[in-house]
């Protein structure tokens, strides 16, 4: 089992700051990240927008704090695409769980903010033991030769559409629709099936295959099976919030701790997942209280 001094979930502008103080410390520390990028809400949501309170960093658009806070990071300290599924604090450290695997730490920063984000399902019976049902893909090559369905009507699916009608054997693209989201130029010319308006209805799933997928025609409510190896699912992201030591406060959700941040024995939080009176949301007052509990651990430690 993986054990670290310390383990910091949430990969926004709190936890990486904590990152780069444990980092300085030489603190045997692990990072994770739930989503495929770092940088939290000033990456998601404001990426431009010129943020200019945070005075450690010169006024510019805040992907450039995130810039700064990374380049300090060693990478093989950080993990991403590893969202913090269940976390259990015992007399010894901290056990954390994510993708089948636990690690120990001695300590934990809890700076999950406003929660990660995951993929929007179908909504099917079964979908979530398939395996070959996917929502997101780095290579493309797993496709050749294959059959593929792809749900989505935006320019992400109709971009996948386009690269993966040059190698798979068959593409079908299922929008719930008559309208494109995206661009339909796109897919101009491509080799597809286009079934506009279906939804998906039902699937057909054995040994954690997906095999037949059934969709419906949202107009007439005709059923059309069709013959799978993948299904590619690009219905966006909905928000999932880490609830862990959440309390509801007058302010909303939020972790109650000390005043040296300290929620429980072993488990400190900071950034915009902590409450406490006259709490700011911002990324400044986050980085001081990251540098009250990096002081406070290096006591412990
Ligand atoms: C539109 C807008 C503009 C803003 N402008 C400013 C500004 O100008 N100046 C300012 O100071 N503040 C600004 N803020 C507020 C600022 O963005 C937040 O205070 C700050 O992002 C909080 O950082 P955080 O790291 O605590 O949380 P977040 O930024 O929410 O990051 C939390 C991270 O934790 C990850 N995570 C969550 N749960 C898990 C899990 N279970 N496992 C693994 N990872 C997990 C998430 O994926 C995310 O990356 C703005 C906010 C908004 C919405």
């Amino acid at each position: 089992m993986r054990n670290y001094q310390v383990a910091v979930i949430g990969g926004g502008p709190i936890g990486l700051y904590a990152a780069s103080l444990l980092e300085k410390e030489h603190v045997v520390y692990h990072l994770f990240e739930a989503e495929e990028n770092y940088g939290g809400q000033p990456l998601s949501l404001y990426p431009e927008k010129e943020v200019v309170d945070v005075s450690c960093f010169p006024a510019g658009p805040s992907k450039k704090i995130i810039e700064g806070l990374l380049s300090r990071l060693d990478e093989s300290n950080l993990s991403n695409l590893s969202p913090i599924k269940s976390l259990e604090e015992k007399d010894d450290g901290v056990y954390l769980s994510f993708n089948d695997e636990t690690i120990k730490a001695d300590y934990l920063i809890l700076a999950t903010g406003l929660g990660f984000h995951k993929p929007r399902t179908m909504g099917l019976e079964n979908e979530e033991k398939c395996s070959n049902i996917l929502y997101s893909i780095k290579d493309f090559s797993i496709l050749k030769g294959k059959r593929v369905a792809i749900f989505g009507g935006g320019d992400s699916a109709l971009d996948w559409a386009k690269e993966i009608s040059k190698i798979s054997d068959h593409v079908s693209l299922i929008h719930r629709r008559t309208e494109w989201r995206g661009n339909p130029d796109t897919i101009k010319g491509c080799k597809l099936d286009i079934y506009l308006p279906y939804i998906p209805y039902s699937l057909t799933e054995k040994d954690g295959f997906c095999k037949e997928i059934t969709i419906k025609n949202v107009t007439d409510e005709t059923l059309k099976n069709l013959d799978v190896d993948y299904v590619l699912v690009n219905y966006g992201q909905v928000p999932s919030p880490s609830t862990f030591f959440l309390k509801l406060t007058d302010k909303g959700f939020g972790v109650l701790a000390d005043e040296r941040h300290l929620a429980s024995k072993r488990i400190y939080a900071a950034g915009d997942c902590l409450y406490y009176e006259n709490k700011k949301k911002r990324i400044e007052p986050g980085f001081e209280e990251v540098d009250v509990i990096v002081s406070d651990l290096l006591k412990r430690l």
